[in-house]
């Protein structure tokens, strides 16, 4: 029988990987939605091809060959088998919530919804019996190292360290929006590259790994490894240390989510050779430079509102820096400036967090303006 899927973003970075998955497994997937935001030539072109049942798209009108539908009908169809939630940012937890709610299983790529929302998606996620499976890399990683997450002593999250890694602090203030989307190592969107250039993709990761495997923040570690071919590892309470390797290519963690339990050849192109690889190093993380690393460690310890400030913060200072409107470390200056200003609420409800996360987003945009240029 095929697995009846959707895809949310599916003119997106992963979105249009998934589609090249899915290709590779025409036999094993129905595609049931697709959804874009503006690409809409995209989205028809993909329409065309891969024949959904429904889309949607910021403009409904100008869907051609599928069936119109807004995100929450898609998201609430139980035709899905499972929803690739392959959005990036805020945008991706009211359709996660939705497909939770209606006992979708969910592949989840938008680890924004895991930090603004994660002890309320993951409690409604068991009392659903939905399952979440990670499709970020090193999630994706621990994912296939677990087998009994009680024996587990510490999850290790391995950093490329991405584009500034062995640039000097002052290189990395004067970063253009060209160095900082020219990562070494993985092709993502631009709102994670960015994240990916200052580390607070990690500290993002080390809150999303916190609610996808209920580990406390002390059991987290994160480890810069430049040739990103450990994905991330485990430490079992004896000492073992379990690692998931492979060839950095997104296509592989979106492929195993997809297709959880099961594996299947798929896309793989190329063999893995220990010896041609050769050489792995891994270091500890440089504090001083990547601050956001740190304030993410402590968003997530606070808990409640402090990582959906964390959040809000640095999504609306890294859309202004894409824009070239301000600098690369104005983003952490600005999340940290907002973060030590927040009124914390311990247990947010859904709405509170989008309240909350509105008004962050108004009060950086204030604080970045006020920036000389
Ligand atoms: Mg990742």
């Amino acid at each position: 029988m095929k697995r009846k899927i959707s895809i949310l973003g599916s003119t997106g970075s992963i979105g249009r990987q998934a589609l090249e998955v899915i290709d590779k497994l025409k036999d094993k997937f129905e595609i049931v939605a697709l959804t874009a935001g503006n690409n809409i030539d995209l989205l028809n072109e993909q329409i065309k091809i891969f024949k959904p049942k429904y889309a949607y798209a910021s403009d409904i009108n100008l869907i051609k060959g599928a069936k119109p539908l807004s995100l929450d009908e898609i998201c609430s169809n139980k035709e899905n088998d499972i929803i690739l939630v392959a959005v990036s940012g805020k945008v991706g937890l009211r359709p996660t919530i939705t497909a939770i709610k209606n006992g979708i299983d969910i592949a989840l790529a938008n680890k924004e919804t895991l930090v603004m929302a994660g002890d309320i998606v993951m409690a409604m996620a068991k009392e659903n019996g939905v399952n979440i499976i990670p499709v970020d890399s090193e999630h994706c990683a621990i994912h296939q190292c677990i087998k009994n997450i009680s024996q587990v002593e510490n999850l290790i999250i391995t950093a490329s360290g991405g584009p500034f890694l062995k640039k000097s602090v002052e290189e990395m203030k004067n970063a253009t929006v060209e160095q900082a989307l020219a990562h070494p190592k993985w092709n993502m969107g631009k709102k994670i590259t960015v994240d990916s250039a200052t580390l607070m993709n990690k500290g993002l990761e080390v809150i999303e790994a916190h609610h996808l495997f209920n580990k406390e923040y002390d059991k987290i570690k994160v480890v810069v490894h430049p040739q990103s071919i450990v994905h991330s590892a485990i430490e079992y309470v004896d000492g073992s240390v379990i690692a998931q390797l492979g060839l950095p290519s997104m296509h592989i963690p979106i492929q195993y989510a997809i297709t959880y339990p099961e594996r299947y050849e798929g896309i793989k192109s190329k063999s893995f050779s220990f010896s041609e690889i050769a050489r792995l190093d891994f270091e500890e993380p440089d504090w001083n430079k990547f601050k956001a690393l740190n304030l993410a460690y402590n968003a997530g310890k606070i808990g409640g509102s402090a990582p959906v400030c964390l959040n809000a913060a640095n999504e609306e200072a890294v859309f202004e820096f894409l824009q070239g409107k301000i600098k690369l470390f104005d983003i952490i200056n600005a999340v940290e400036y907002l973060m030590s200003k927040h009124e914390l609420i311990k247990n947010p409800n859904i709405d509170e967090i989008f309240d909350i996360d509105k008004e962050i987003r108004l009060k950086t945009k204030e604080y970045l303006k006020l920036l000389p240029v």
